[in-house]
């Protein structure tokens, strides 16, 4: 479902642009809202959630999409753990487009996906790796690297089943917000994948908006329901 928030920039506890190519590795704290703003349009932002004290619990596709009854996260999703915990929940979505089967980009896949000769190009398995290195206070490990989301990748899911990667539906300014619900790791792999069609064939940059806790009644009846 299509919605858009009452949350403003100009309020928000952080502002951070994230290049293509590069990663975030942020902290977010119960009650905090997170907004993935995709700035030029038509780029992916490969996402993993991890509970902050004990990362041995992360984000879970598969109990996610068990417990919704549904392959498609938009607005009113709530993202599970791997211990069937409450992570987040999407609270706001002006794409209505978001994927968490397709997986991220390594170089391994990206040699069958599109040529061998592209081995060599970043992918965002890449970047996860080397936050997970430059940032051993968190205890992160290679084997930490599992399923993930991809925020603004549309990946259609044939009547037969057959997964595709078609063109984005995600344009200049379209967002998504999700509300932690417990304290969280947020590792996000901006793409940078060239060959991607979700991409655009142009990575470009996502801005990560943070704001504080915010009371119900201040928000109650201002979000915006649009429809389509
Ligand atoms: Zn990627």
């Amino acid at each position: 479902m299509l919605t858009t928030s009452p949350l403003l920039p100009e309020q928000a506890l952080l502002r951070q642009k994230v290049p293509a190519g590069d990663y975030w590795l942020y902290p977010l704290y119960q009650g905090q809202t997170l907004r993935i703003l995709d700035l030029e349009g038509n780029q992916a932002a490969d996402t993993l959630f991890y509970r902050l004290d004990d990362t041995a619990e992360r984000y879970s596709a598969m109990d996610t999409i068990r417990e919704q009854g549904n392959i498609f996260l938009s607005t009113g999703t709530r993202l599970l753990s791997n211990r069937g915990n409450l992570m987040l929940t999407i609270t706001a979505d002006t794409c209505g487009r978001h994927d968490t089967l397709g997986g991220a980009c390594a170089t391994e896949s990206n040699q069958i996906r599109y040529d061998l000769e592209k081995q060599t190009m970043h992918a965002c398995r890449d970047s996860w790796l080397l936050a997970v290195s430059e940032h051993p206070e968190y205890g992160l490990t290679k084997r930490d690297i599992t399923h993930n989301i991809n925020f603004f990748m549309n990946v259609p899911v044939t009547a037969e089943g057959g997964l595709s990667f078609a063109d984005g539906i995600s344009a200049p300014g379209k967002y998504v917000e999700l509300r932690a619900e417990m304290d969280l790791l947020v590792l996000l792999s901006n793409c940078p994948q060239l060959n991607n069609p979700c991409n655009g064939y142009n990575p470009t940059p996502v801005e990560m908006i943070i704001w504080e806790q915010i009371s119900e009644e201040s928000t109650a009846d201002q979000g915006t329901t649009l429809l389509i």
